[in-house]
C-alpha cells in the first residue's frame, strides 16, 4: 500500500491538485479480517494523468503468519508446530458479604441467598484484604 500512499502524497504536495482517493477493505466470507484492500486514486484537476490507479493490495506481510477468520497473527518462525495449551487466566476471587453480619461467603453457599439484598454486596479482590476490613469468612462455606 506504502508505494501508492506516498505517491499520492508527493503528487497532492508538488501540484496542490486533488485526489480521490478510496481503501475498501475487502474480506472473504465471515472473515474478520481483510484479505486485501482495494485501493483507488484519481487527481480531479487533470483527470487522472497524475493520478489513476486501481489496484488490490494483499493483506500479508513477510515473515508474519495471518489468520483471516480471527484477525490474530503470529510471526512465522514463532507459529506453533503443535497447540499449546491455553492457560485460562487465574481469576480473581469473588465472594460476597454481608454488612450485617460482616461475614462473607462463596458466591454458592447456601447462606448468600439468605442475606438480605440491602446488606449484601459482591466482591471481587483478595481475601485478605476481606479480613483486614473486619470480614469473618462463614463458617459453612469457608471460603
Ligand atoms: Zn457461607
Amino acid at each position: 500500500m506504502l508505494p501508492f500512499e506516498n505517491q499520492v502524497e508527493d503528487y497532492v504536495q508538488q501540484t496542490g491538485n486533488h485526489v480521490l482517493y478510496r481503501a475498501t477493505p475487502i474480506s472473504e466470507g465471515e472473515n474478520l479480517l481483510a484479505s486485501g484492500v482495494l485501493m483507488e486514486g484519481y487527481s480531479v484537476e487533470d483527470s487522472g494523468a497524475g493520478i489513476c490507479f486501481c489496484v488490490y493490495a494483499f493483506n500479508v506481510q513477510l515473515g508474519v503468519q495471518i489468520d483471516y477468520a480471527t484477525g490474530e497473527s503470529v510471526l512465522a518462525d514463532e507459529a506453533p508446530s503443535e497447540p499449546t495449551e491455553q492457560v485460562p487466566p487465574e481469576e480473581e476471587p469473588s465472594y460476597v458479604f454481608n454488612h450485617n453480619t460482616r461475614k462473607f461467603h462463596r458466591p454458592s453457599c447456601s447462606s448468600v441467598e439468605d442475606i438480605k439484598p440491602s446488606n449484601r454486596e459482591d466482591y471481587s479482590g483478595s481475601r485478605e484484604a476481606l479480613i483486614e476490613q473486619g470480614y469473618v469468612p462463614c463458617k459453612r462455606c469457608r471460603p
